[in-house]
Parts: structure tokens; C-alpha cells; sequence
């Protein structure tokens, strides 16, 4: 089979073989590229328009108690200068960033036991009775099945907690013992369970990582069927035990993302950060391979540059509504138009159509 055709099974929805995913994911040309993206560009026009949603990230903390052997913020690094936000300085991000035009909000941060049950559930209802118009998605890594459901019953609404790398051998090079695959996946599981709309997702080009681990992710997420799906490049972090590791590469992330158009029509896809880190037009080549969100970051300016998942990481001092503004400009130069409003997922919106 040659890669177009790969594609093209794909675009009309037969899930192919892992070997074969793998084969299409370890020698993909450009032209291969270019189709995949066409098509996958065709499949989010035809589900969304020419739109893209905004959704505003605040970095509440990068203190964590856990030891992800990629990540910058991980409990091991002694040289990063540690910062956690109050509950009143994470409203303001939120105030702020609804009078620039935010109809979502995500929350998100290390592993900070700080955030016990009753201080998080405190500021989800905060945001919730604030803002009843917007959209609260958290991002705060493994927690129990009850903390789940009091985040859920406080008003939270979605949940973004990458899988990381779907193939259990891989996931233990990358994390240290005590953290596990079945614990992440036990965690996916629950937060779908509870009503959340979920996010799943992985890191391309990670240390150890070969086209049959991508090819196993896509198989994954396929079958998990994800609300949302972040992913993007790996980059080295220099006080990490990773730091001499090449970083993933924009090409075989624009791919991967153009696939997960193709197999997941309605997913929500951010164009992420690390795309744009590694090139300065790297997400809005992600919306032209099929991405249809974009998060700019909401934190307050002086904590940015602490929030660092890895070097380089893409960094702005604006404001919300300048940032909006400048993310119009960015998909306008490309044809597209920024969508204010919640941006649920279709299944979502429709079951939300059908209660009123
Ligand atoms: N504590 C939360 C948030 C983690 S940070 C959680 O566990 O979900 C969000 C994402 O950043 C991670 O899921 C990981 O995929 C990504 N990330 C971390 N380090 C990275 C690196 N060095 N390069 C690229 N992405 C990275």
C-alpha cells in the first residue's frame, strides 16, 4: 500500500493496521504531507467552517509533586523559581480575559497538593457563579475519582489530561516508576465516567518514541474518542534528564494532527504552543493540517516565564484582548475567522440544545 492510499483509507474512516500507520508515519513525504492536510482541512471545514476557537490558559502553579522525566516544572528540578497563584489572582486572570473576549477558561498547572479538594472546588464555583456564559476546563493532572467528581459538581465542565504515549513500555522510559500507565489510563477513564468532556493526547518525537508508538497512539485515540486532543512536539528542557534529546519535529506533528482530523472529524485540536515554539508560523500550519483551537495564555505576565515546560517556550507580554487581536490577525492571514462563545464539542452542544 503507498502512502496516498494509506491517506485515503483513513479519510473514509477504515482504521488501518498499526504496521501500516506506522509504515505511512516512518516515511511520509511532504507531497504525502500536503494531501493529508488537505483533506483533513476539508474534514474540519466541513464540521466547523473556516473558524478557530480561542480558549484562555491560566498557569496557576508550577510547583509539582510529580517527577515527568521531560517536563521542566518536574519535582526534581531545585532551578526552577517555584510560584503558585491565589484564588483571587486566578478570578482576575479570568475577569481579565473575559473582557477580552474568553469564553473559556483553562486551569492549568503542576501537581500542587496546595489545590486540596476544597481550595479547587472553591475556585471552580468562583469562576462558575462569575462567569455562568463560559466554559472551565482543567488541566490538573491525576487526581481520585471523588476529587473528579466535586471538581465536576463545582461547575468545571472538561478535562485535559494527555496520555502522554499510549504504549505502557514507552510510557515507563518517560515517567518515573511510581507514576503508571494504568493509573493515567484509569484517570481518562473516570473523568469520561463523571460527564466531562475529555482530552487526551501525546507528545510527538518524545525520547524513545518510533512511528509504531504514534501509530499506537492514533489506534488509541480512536478508540477512546476523545472530546479534545493536545498535542504536540517534544522539546528538551535543559534541567531535565532529557536536556541532550533532539525535540520532535513540525513536520511528523502536522501530520499527526492532520490524522487525528481525519479519524476524529469532531475533535477539538489545538494548534499548541510547542508547535508554535518550534516554528513562529507553527500554528497556523496546524490549522491548515486540520487544528481548529489555538490557547493563548492568560497567567499573569510575571509568572510566564516560570511556567516553562521546556526551553524556549513560546512567551508573550500581552494582554488578553491583545493577544485575541493578534490571534485574529494570525488565522485571518490564513482564511480563517476567530469564533468567540464556549466552543463545546458538537456531541456536547447538541445534548445542550436538546436539555433546553
Ligand atoms: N500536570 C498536568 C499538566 C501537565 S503540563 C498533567 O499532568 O496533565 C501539560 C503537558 O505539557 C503535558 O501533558 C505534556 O504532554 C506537555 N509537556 C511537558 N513537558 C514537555 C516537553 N518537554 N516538551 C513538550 N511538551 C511537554
Amino acid at each position: 500500500m503507498g502512502n496516498l492510499e494509506r491517506i485515503d483509507g483513513i479519510a473514509r474512516g477504515s482504521m488501518l493496521p498499526a504496521d501500516e500507520l506506522a509504515q505511512l508515519l516512518g516515511s511520509f513525504t511532504d507531497e504525502d504531507l500536503e494531501y493529508a492536510s488537505t483533506l483533513a482541512r476539508a474534514v474540519s471545514e466541513r464540521v466547523f467552517g473556516k473558524t478557530v476557537y480561542i480558549r484562555g490558559i491560566v498557569e496557576f502553579t508550577n510547583y509539582c509533586k510529580n517527577n515527568c522525566i521531560y517536563c521542566g516544572i518536574r519535582r526534581d528540578n531545585r532551578n526552577a523559581c517555584r510560584y503558585r497563584l491565589s484564588p483571587e489572582e486566578i478570578l482576575t486572570c479570568c475577569r481579565e480575559g473575559y473582557a477580552g473576549g474568553f469564553r473559556t477558561f483553562v486551569l492549568q498547572g503542576g501537581e500542587d497538593p496546595w489545590y486540596n479538594d476544597e481550595r479547587m472546588c472553591g475556585i471552580v464555583s468562583a469562576i462558575r457563579a462569575a462567569f455562568p456564559d463560559c466554559a472551565i476546563t482543567l488541566s490538573l493532572g491525576e487526581r481520585s475519582y471523588e476529587s473528579y467528581r466535586l471538581l465536576k459538581q463545582a461547575g468545571a465542565d472538561r478535562y485535559l489530561l494527555r496520555h502522554e504515549t499510549a504504549d505502557p513500555a514507552h510510557y515507563a522510559l518517560l515517567h518515573p516508576a511510581e507514576q503508571t500507565f494504568q493509573n493515567r489510563m484509569d484517570c481518562l477513564n473516570m473523568l469520561r465516567e463523571l460527564g466531562y468532556q475529555v482530552g487526551c493526547g501525546c507528545m510527538v518525537g518524545s525520547p524513545y518514541q518510533t512511528p509504531l508508538h504514534l501509530a499506537k497512539d492514533l489506534i488509541f485515540m480512536t478508540q477512546f474518542r476523545p472530546h479534545m486532543i493536545g498535542l504536540g512536539p517534544f522539546i528538551p528542557h535543559h534541567d531535565t534528564p532529557f536536556r541532550d534529546e533532539p525535540a520532535g519535529t513540525v513536520r511528523q506533528s502536522l501530520m499527526m494532527l492532520a490524522l487525528c482530523r481525519l479519524m476524529l472529524p469532531e475533535v477539538l485540536l489545538p494548534a499548541t504552543t510547542a508547535l508554535g515554539t518550534l516554528d513562529p508560523i507553527g500554528r497556523e500550519r496546524g490549522i491548515l493540517a486540520g487544528a481548529n483551537v489555538i490557547m493563548p495564555n492568560l497567567s499573569p505576565v510575571s509568572v510566564r516565564e516560570k511556567y516553562m515546560l521546556y526551553d524556549n517556550k513560546l512567551f508573550s507580554g500581552d494582554d488578553p484582548e491583545t493577544s485575541r487581536k493578534s490571534i485574529e490577525q494570525r488565522v485571518a492571514s490564513i482564511g480563517y475567522r476567530v469564533v468567540m462563545g464556549r466552543g463545546d464539542h458538537p456531541a456536547f452542544t447538541a445534548e445542550a440544545r436538546k436539555g433546553n
